[in-house]
């Protein structure tokens, strides 16, 4: 009886609400999300069907009215049996919007460098929850021995590329040297892969000269760093970390991090779902600098934008 009850009470609300809507003619559609709020705060947003979907004769409604408009249901269920008005209102459950919050408007690119290490796994599987990508810089010299860490990383889609075999600064090596410390990282990645890598490295400390770009784009590689550093080898204080990264973040940048620090695994399991909240998508390296520069020249530097 009780439950009857609402329903009638519901009806009351919500029959007029889409009567008054669909009765005011236009051709034009509206983006308003009607917000259904049930006693125990199970949020229903339902969004009007746009106009092809509805019958021919049915006129739409004016989006002057279209104003959001809170309506009290009982429960969940309750909320999903108005089917009659399923020909206007496109319901959504808070468990398929919390899998399908706002469409991501922003790419973010987050990078690992140093590793793999103990930690790597630990941010991996942050990444696999919540559908996200990541590049991870690993040392030649470490790839035998987290051979399996860097696999699962790839079949995650993530990418795993160079950050030298054992990192010696650049600036004072041979071009011989540097040409083996690139070469030899990436064909010990390949051969975990099974296939090569996007050509693309980035020297340690980020350094960058002259004979270095030469190197790479005889090799055919590009030179990545970042453009956004919380200095987490620095500051080993995960709240720190978080902070600089959410009050940086723009669409594009590259954000240089080490997986091989405590802190930082503890930043991401922050940071990670708060830049999708905010709109970001997490993608690879070479996903970002496609999206903003097209084809990437060899022996160039990109750093992302800030
Ligand atoms: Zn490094």
């Amino acid at each position: 009886m009780l439950v009857v009850l609402k329903k009638v009470i519901a009806t009351l609300i919500l029959l007029p609400l889409a009567l008054l809507l669909f009765t005011a003619s236009s051709t034009q559609l509206a983006f308003a999300v009607y917000t259904f709020e049930t006693v125990n705060n199970f949020v229903y947003e339902a969004e009007p069907v746009i106009e092809s979907e509805l019958e021919p004769s049915i006129e739409t409604y004016e989006p002057a009215r279209a104003t959001p408009v809170i309506a009290r249901l009982s429960d969940p269920a309750t909320a999903l049996e108005y089917i009659e008005l399923q020909p206007f209102f496109k319901f959504t459950s808070p468990t398929e919007r919390a899998q399908n919050t706002v469409p991501p408007r922003y790419k973010i690119a987050l990078t690992f460098d140093d590793g793999p290490s103990r930690y790597t796994s630990y941010i991996l599987d942050i990444l696999y929850q919540y559908n996200s990508k990541a590049t991870f810089f690993v040392l030649g010299n470490r790839v035998e021995d987290w051979a399996e860490t860097i696999y699962i990383a790839a079949q995650q889609g993530n990418e795993v590329v160079g950050h030298s075999w054992n990192h010696r600064n650049f600036a004072n090596l041979t071009n011989y040297e540097i040409r083996s410390q690139i070469y030899n990282t990436s064909a010990a990645i390949a051969e975990v892969l099974g296939r090569p890598s996007a050509p693309i490295f980035r020297p340690p400390y980020g350094v960058i000269n002259q004979n270095i770009r030469y190197v790479a784009r005889d090799l055919g590689y590009t030179v990545v760093n970042w453009s956004i550093d919380p200095q987490d080898w620095l500051h080993r204080c995960a709240d720190h970390i978080y902070n600089f990264i959410m009050e940086n973040a723009v669409h594009g940048s590259i954000v240089v991090l080490h997986d091989t620090r405590e802190s930082t695994k503890e930043a991401m399991v922050r940071a990670i779902p708060s830049l999708i909240e905010q709109g970001f998508e997490l993608v690879t390296v070479s996903e970002i600098l496609e999206h903003l520069f097209g084809e990437l020249k060899p022996g160039a530097l990109y750093q992302g934008l800030r």
